[in-house]
């Protein structure tokens, strides 16, 4: 398992169009930024980075590069998902925290909630989407996010194995390992060679005590 998390705000802009989350929201105004702005989708994108210990989003999609204007966030996690999968992780759950004054979030959760389950490929019930206003912060004309998220190894044949070796209790490995051993060492002899032992008038095994 991995935890990451990711930290991120952006100032408020007239004429801009608003993305949270990966959705559009009907308000004055949006979120400056090099790209669409989306501070939660850029949080996560830490988020998922910081749990592979892979950097931070400026490092694979620096805001000198041209080609990232005005891009939708949803590029950002969707190539952070990528280097998630390589890795060999699938995400478990999600958990956020917007700050902001203005708009508010609660009507638009659900939908915020439903994007990024579609982007993490996990259920909405493993996403949690919060929203608080700034008190005393000063920072009513700023969106901030919080992000953490846990990552889980897919398993696959070998770590099934190991998990299975692991739930074993050591005496139950050790009587299995015993019985192996004894029936390396006293094999039950085949039909062939008893016959010809018996022919010989040889007998290595004491005869059984007869029962009556
Ligand atoms: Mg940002």
């Amino acid at each position: 398992m991995r935890v990451g998390y990711g930290w991120d705000s952006h100032e408020f802009k007239r004429g801009v169009p608003l993305r949270i989350g990966g959705v559009g929201i009907a308000h004055p105004k949006g979120l400056a930024g090099h790209s669409d702005g989306d501070v939660l989708l850029h949080a996560l994108t830490d988020a998922l980075l910081g749990a592979l210990a892979a950097g931070d989003i400026g490092s694979y999609f620096p805001p000198s590069d041209a080609q990232w204007k005005g891009a939708n966030s949803a590029l950002f996690v969707q190539a952070a998902m990528g280097q998630v999968r390589r890795e060999g992780y699938s995400v478990a759950n999600v958990d956020s925290t917007l700050i902001l004054a203005a708009p508010k979030i609660g009507p638009h959760a659900a939908r915020i909630q439903g994007r990024i389950a579609q982007l993490l490929d996990v259920d909405p019930t493993a996403v949690g989407v919060k929203a608080k206003t700034p008190e005393g912060l000063g920072t009513d004309n700023a969106a901030i996010a919080h992000v953490v998220v846990l990552l889980v190894k897919k398993a696959g044949k070998r770590s099934r194995k190991i998990a299975v070796a692991e739930v074993v209790p050591q005496p139950v490995i050790d009587s299995v390992a015993e019985k192996l051993v004894e029936s390396v060492a006293e094999p039950t002899p085949s039909r062939k060679p008893a016959k010809s032992l018996a022919a010989s008038g040889a007998s290595t095994r004491p005869k059984p005590a007869r029962r009556r």
